[in-house]
């Protein structure tokens, strides 16, 4: 096992009315003007931003808003924020939303005071250092942006998809998590959500380093849960306990826990990022295409861990390793397929990929190597687009 530091400060806030905390939880923390920042129609249409609005009035916090948050968000809402948080004075952020809105709301708390370019930071020219608190209220389990110190932006020009990484700066203060508050998601951004936690745990587990037995359970656990829910929240969308289940394992996956004391990989986001920037596609979707791809590129060439992965998780019972793996992406395609998603580039609806171009970006964006259980380099990358179509 690997030496680690590991942090995560946001108070988690789980259950029935959890969101109704929110507005005491700004209080206590002595927030006296924050900016709600919110996505498109959901929220609005639950009656979920009315309510959470007249509770920080109550309160006698003032509240400035941003909405319209777009999913795969962009540059130009991080600018807007920026300008308005700058003009009205705010002090503290709150998202309301799913990963796409936790993301921009902590972008805005990172840029607004920051005197250069808030891009600096996603490109690597410059550090986070202060930034203004964030609360979240949490309306889709998927990204785990509510528990990480990470945020995903797309910078319109050159569509580049890019994320910054922060220890502790960019992790919330607090997270509400109401998992009725999911009830009317679409069973589509159910289904990417859980493709979307799975694969959190997934860029963690697959690792050289040795010796870390209790990580990997820890993160075959949570996908053996994942996996057993799944079909519950899918078919019953108001089971409770299957989406609270299901919520917090979204958490779970990304706060960091799953990759302690090991190297992680990623591989699988940084070349979904490239599908989700240049064709707009839900990036939980397009990880379940990209990462069954990912798996059997790499499983060929180095099969333990698929295999430990496959016999612990899908309970393959072969003892030839490359066969077992390759028995295990079945199976996941088949899990993936099972709840509605899809497990090639066509039929996440991208019928004539541009594979020059997706590759070219991915090693403009992330240097020529990526990768940590197998270093990839762009033959790499394009094989296995090319396993994805
Ligand atoms: P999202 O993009 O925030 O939201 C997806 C869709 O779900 C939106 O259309 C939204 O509609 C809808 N929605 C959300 N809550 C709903 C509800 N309760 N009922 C009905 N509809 C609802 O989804 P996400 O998967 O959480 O975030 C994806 C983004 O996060 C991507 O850009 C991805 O790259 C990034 N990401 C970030 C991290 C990180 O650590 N920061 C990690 C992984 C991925 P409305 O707009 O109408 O609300
Ligand atoms: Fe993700």
């Amino acid at each position: 096992m690997d030496n680690f530091s590991f942090c995560t400060p946001t108070r988690y806030v789980f259950g029935h009315e959890a969101e109704c905390k929110a507005a005491t939880l700004c209080h206590e923390a002595g927030w006296k003007h924050v900016m709600i920042v919110y996505g498109g129609q959901s929220a609005i249409r639950s009656g979920l931003l009315d309510r959470v609005r007249k509770s920080l009035g109550d309160t006698g916090i003032t509240v400035t808003e941003l909405g319209g948050v777009k999913p795969n968000p962009t540059d130009d809402k991080v600018y807007d924020g920026i300008a308005l948080g700058r003009e009205a004075g705010v002090d503290a952020l709150l998202a309301v939303g799913g990963g796409s809105v936790i993301d921009t709301a902590k972008a805005i708390a990172a840029g607004i005071l920051y005197e250069g370019d808030f891009w600096d930071f996603y490109c690597g020219k410059s550090t986070v250092e202060k930034v203004l608190p964030l609360g979240v209220i949490l309306t889709i389990p998927a990204a785990g942006s509510e528990g990480s110190g990470n945020s995903v932006i797309t910078r319109l020009d050159g569509l580049r998809k890019l994320s910054l990484r922060t220890d502790t700066e960019l992790r919330p203060k607090f997270a509400c998590l109401n998992p009725e508050l999911t009830y009317t998601l679409p069973p589509y951004q159910t289904a990417s959500g859980i493709a979307d936690m799975m694969v959190h745990i997934m860029e963690r587990y697959f690792t050289l380093t040795e010796g870390v037995e209790v990580t990997d359970r820890l993160c075959e656990g949570l996908l053996k849960a994942i996996i057993a829910e799944a079909p519950k929240v899918m078919a019953e969308p108001e089971n409770y306990d299957a989406r609270a289940n299901i919520m917090w394992s979204g958490t779970l996956a990304h706060n960091g826990i799953c990759g302690c004391g090991r190297r992680e990989d990623w591989a699988s986001h940084f070349i979904e990022h490239e599908l989700s920037a240049l064709y707009n596609v839900t990036h939980g979707a397009g990880l379940a295409v990209i990462t069954p791809a990912w798996m059997s590129y790499v499983g060929e060439r180095r099969p333990a861990k698929v295999a430990q992965f496959a016999r612990r998780v899908f309970d393959v019972t072969e003892n030839d390793d490359s066969k077992a793996a390759m028995e295990g992406i079945r199976l996941l395609r088949e899990f993936f397929h099972s709840i509605g998603l899809p497990v090639s580039m066509k039929e996440l609806g991208i019928e004539n990929p541009d594979i020059e171009k997706l590759v070219g970006k991915l090693h403009e964006n992330k240097g020529p190597k990526i990768g940590g259980y197998l270093s990839l380099e762009a033959k790499d990358t394009e094989a296995i687009f090319n396993l994805a179509r």
